[in-house]
């Protein structure tokens, strides 16, 4: 829109653009409001017609596929905001618990010791996608249910996964950012119900998706109205074979030139051993991570899932007390 376009040309291009058949997306900047027009390709030589309409100053077509998720319509960083937490320039959000919720007795002290260190966010699986169907599922409902004895004793925000369409409702009740695992970055009929949830969507990276892939499962999630996504890199598969994952940091600066969604780093998936996380959680802040995930348990050796990637108490007190110099280093704040 031009600089000096009143809110009624603004509400008359809307009407125009859905009309058309289009979803219509406002994002107000400094000094101009830009109109996206989101529909089928097919149908964009239409809205050229808007060159003319009163207040508007020009209609831009935008190559990416992610319309939504990329720079061109939003050129700016997203902070997403979590309670009073803003995720994205200029903080360093860690999300830090066990891989799954086992008893009140195991989250509670987890949250205690991690808020303690530093961390802003709890995580723990209630619902747990195992390779195999004899492994620990998680406790499901009661997990969640005790994951909300930890946050009211620490005041924590909790973030834990949903993994099916079926749960978002009664995940959605209980958790502050829904995670959507790596197995289910393309599961689009799960991302567009979370399009349609009220709450932030932390999204891994698939084991063999490409950033495109990844961007485009975004983009599922923001087109039916959810504007706060969070990507996390976690591993990628490789023929290497000596860490559980290849953790490809090289996401970070490719995605910071491809979309404006924040993005976190989660070393312990990404490496799936414990004496690995920390030398590369410091290389998620150096190459400009906007935080982290991380696995963390007070008996790593009794843990039901990924004990041996998951930071001992100690451990990550250690590793967020060397982290913290960096985080400011990099210009940013926990
Ligand atoms: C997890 O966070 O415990 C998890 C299952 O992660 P991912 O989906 O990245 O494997
Ligand atoms: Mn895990």
């Amino acid at each position: 829109m031009k600089t000096d376009a009143t809110p009624e040309q603004e509400k008359a291009v809307i009407k125009r653009i859905e009309e058309m058949g289009f979803k219509s997306h406002v994002i107000h900047g400094q000094d101009r409001d830009v109109i996206g027009a989101i529909g089928h390709e097919k149908k964009k030589l239409d809205l050229m017609a808007l060159q003319t309409h009163a207040g508007v100053e020009a209609v831009i077509p935008i190559s990416k596929p992610y319309k939504l998720a990329g720079r061109e319509l939003h050129p700016k960083p997203t902070a997403v905001k979590v309670g009073s937490l803003k995720i994205g320039p200029g903080t360093f959000a860690v999300m830090a618990g066990p891989c799954s919720v086992e008893s009140e007795a195991q989250i509670v002290k987890t949250a205690q010791s991690v808020k303690a260190a530093g961390a802003q966010i709890l995580r723990g699986g209630a619902y747990k996608p195992r390779t195999s169907p004899y492994d620990f599922q998680g406790l499901a409902e009661e997990g969640l249910r005790l994951l909300e004895i930890a946050k009211a004793e620490t005041g924590l925000p909790l973030v834990t996964e949903v993994m099916s369409q079926r749960d978002v409702e009664r995940v959605e009740r209980s958790a502050d950012i829904l995670q959507v695992g790596a197995r289910n970055v393309q599961n689009f009929a799960l991302l567009k119900e979370l399009g349609q949830a009220k709450k932030p969507v932390l999204l891994k990276r698939g084991m063999s998706t490409t950033i495109k892939e990844w961007l485009m499962s975004a983009e599922y999630i923001l087109s039916e109205g959810n504007r706060d996504v969070i990507l996390c890199e976690r591993g990628i598969r490789t023929f290497e074979t000596a860490t559980r994952n290849t953790l490809d940091l090289s996401a970070v600066p490719v995605l910071r030139e491809q979309t404006h969604l924040p993005v976190i780093i989660d070393p312990s998936h990404g490496t799936g051993v414990r004496d690995y996380v920390p030398p590369m959680a410091m290389a998620a802040a150096a190459v400009g991570a906007d935080g982290l995930m991380v696995e963390v348990h007070p008996t790593p050796e009794t843990a039901l899932s990924d004990g041996a990637q998951s930071l001992t108490l100690e451990m990550f007190s250690a590793m967020m007390a060397k982290l913290k110099p960096l985080i400011e280093l990099v210009g940013r704040s926990l």
